[in-house]
């Protein structure tokens, strides 16, 4: 698999279900070769350096693998989107429709603020719900979403089309 920025990592490889046969993207196998780990960061953080970021938004779980390092390197805060009844203080929610279901991400009332510039970090894209739940949350308190961000986009699935038209940023598609 290569992307538009060949990064030179290899992913998993597909998991089997009973029932059907899903290709499961998994990023585990790049955190084993820190060459590689640090190669990804660089590429984040030499796209979002010096485009005054205040805030990066991780979401759970993965985004909080790649968000950290980028945030600090940038300077700007890292700020988790969390699932349910995870975060110990006030929240704000936004729910959003998956393929089977509803999910919800959550964030600290107060962690972001308005005026605030923001990059949302994930390791994939999907149907895109996720990343758009993500960026309505920061929305919602007044911050300005800048672009999106992951390690692996599954174009076929059209995602990039539900970001309201916000750039998305990533490094290896799967096709
Ligand atoms: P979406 O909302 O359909 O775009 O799904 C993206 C979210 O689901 C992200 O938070 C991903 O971590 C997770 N996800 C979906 N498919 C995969 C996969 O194949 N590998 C890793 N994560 C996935």
């Amino acid at each position: 698999m290569q992307g538009p920025n060949e990064v030179p990592f290899r992913f998993g490889p597909p998991v089997a279900v009973t029932t059907c046969s899903i290709m499961f993207q998994d990023i585990t196998t790049l955190l084993l070769d820190p060459q590689a780990f640090r190669d990804t960061i660089d590429l984040f953080v030499e796209r979002y350096k010096g485009k005054n970021i205040s805030v990066v938004a991780g979401i759970e779980a993965r985004g909080f693998i790649f968000g950290p390092p980028i945030a600090l390197a940038i300077g700007a805060k890292f700020v988790p989107l969390r699932k349910p009844k995870k975060l110990p203080g006030e929240v704000i929610s936004e729910e959003y429709v998956l393929e089977y279901g509803r999910d919800c991400l959550q964030m600290h009332v107060g962690a972001v603020e308005p005026g605030d510039r923001a990059l949302v970090v994930d390791d994939l894209i999907a149907t895109g719900g996720t990343l758009c739940a993500a960026m309505n949350l920061l929305e919602r308190v007044g911050a300005q979403v800048v672009e999106c961000a992951c390690v692996i986009e599954l174009p076929d699935l059209k995602g990039r089309e539900r970001l309201h038209g916000k750039p998305l940023y990533v490094l290896v598609e799967s096709h």
